[in-house]
Parts: C-alpha cells; structure tokens; sequence
C-alpha cells in the first residue's frame, strides 16, 4: 500500500499543483493520498469527481493532523527533498525494504517543510539537488521505487482512452457502479 502525504497546502495558491500531485500519485498506483495544510474540500471534491468519471479506488483525504500520519505509519517512510540523498544511490536499497515493509509512505511539500519532517522519515530523498517541484519528484520517485509503475487499470471507470495516433478517442466502459 502507497500513501502520499502533500504537506502545506495553500488555498489559491497551490491548488493546480496539489490537484496534480493527487492525480499523479494516483496515475503511479498510489492507495491514499492525504492533504494537509489549509483545509480545501474543492480540491477533494475534485479528485473526487476524477475518481468516479475515471476509476480507481484511492482514497482522497484531508487531515489537519500531519505529524499523526508520518509518527503512526509503520513502514517505510520518505520525503522528497533537495537537499536529500541522491535517489540515484538509494534506489535500490529503498525498493528492497519497500518489499520487504509492504507499505510506503512518500511525503512532498510545498513552501517550507519543518525541520521535524527530516529527522522523523527514514530517508530525505532528492531527485537532483536543484529545485523543481513536488509534482516532478513524486513521479519520478513512484516510477523508480516500482517495478509495474505506470498504473493501467482503474477499477469501476466508467470512460477510457483509446489510444490513437493523431485523435482524442474516449470510449465509455460498461458495468460502471
Ligand atoms: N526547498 C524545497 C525542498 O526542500 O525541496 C523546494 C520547495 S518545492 C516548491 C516543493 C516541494 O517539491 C518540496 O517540498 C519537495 O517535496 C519537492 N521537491 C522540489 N525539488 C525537489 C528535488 N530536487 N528533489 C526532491 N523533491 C523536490
């Protein structure tokens, strides 16, 4: 099981990106995703609303809570950082004790991220030691750290792409509930 915790949420500000993180981290098969930072039930409602045009079962939730999710989660835990170790030398390692744990906990920011975050993961994890975005980082992350990483298969979609060449082809699927 993979939950994304997003850190930091700001209403207006961040809404396109937070969105994005959700659908990214559900496009690379993650189980939960869970905002924090200033409460925004459009945002949910909008992933909401993806979810049940598009498929899928991830669970989208809000929690003022934060520091609950990261101290109670058994697992591995990793935030996505700039100025963590490289992801190119840890990889490996990190899948293996993600087989091993079985469920994986991936934290992104957005502004600054409290220096309890770091000491409290078991790896600060970059993908290159510039800045970019957390968007970037988590797909890169999640395609790395799984062996199938692009998640095909959305249970319950009620429409799907038909890949095509050089059209925008959409088919509806039966035994949409
Ligand atoms: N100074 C921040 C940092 O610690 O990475 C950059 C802030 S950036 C606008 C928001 C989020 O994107 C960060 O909290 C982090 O999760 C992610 N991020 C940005 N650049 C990254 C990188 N090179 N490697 C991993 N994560 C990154």
């Amino acid at each position: 099981m993979i939950t994304v915790l997003r850190l930091g949420h700001r209403r207006g500000r961040d809404d396109r990106i937070s969105t994005h993180v959700g659908l990214t981290a559900r496009q690379w098969g993650a189980d939960r995703i869970v905002y924090s930072g200033e409460k925004d039930t459009s945002i949910l409602e909008s992933q909401r609303d993806i979810i049940d045009r598009w498929g899928g079962d991830v669970e989208i939730e809000y929690t003022e809570d934060w520091k609950k999710v990261i101290r109670g989660f058994e697992g591995l835990s990793v935030h996505l950082t700039m100025y963590g170790e490289k992801i190119s030398e840890k990889i490996e390692g990190l899948k293996e004790e993600f087989d091993e744990a079985g469920d994986l906990l991936v934290v992104v920011g957005a502004e600054k991220v409290p220096r309890w975050v770091y000491t409290r993961v078991d790896y600060n994890i970059s993908v290159g030691n510039q800045p970019h975005s957390e968007i970037a980082a988590l797909a890169v992350f999640m395609d790395r750290i799984q062996e199938d990483q692009i998640k095909e298969d959305f249970e319950g979609a009620g429409i799907e792409v038909e890949p095509s060449e050089d059209q925008k082809l959409t088919r509806e699927v039966d035994g949409n509930e």
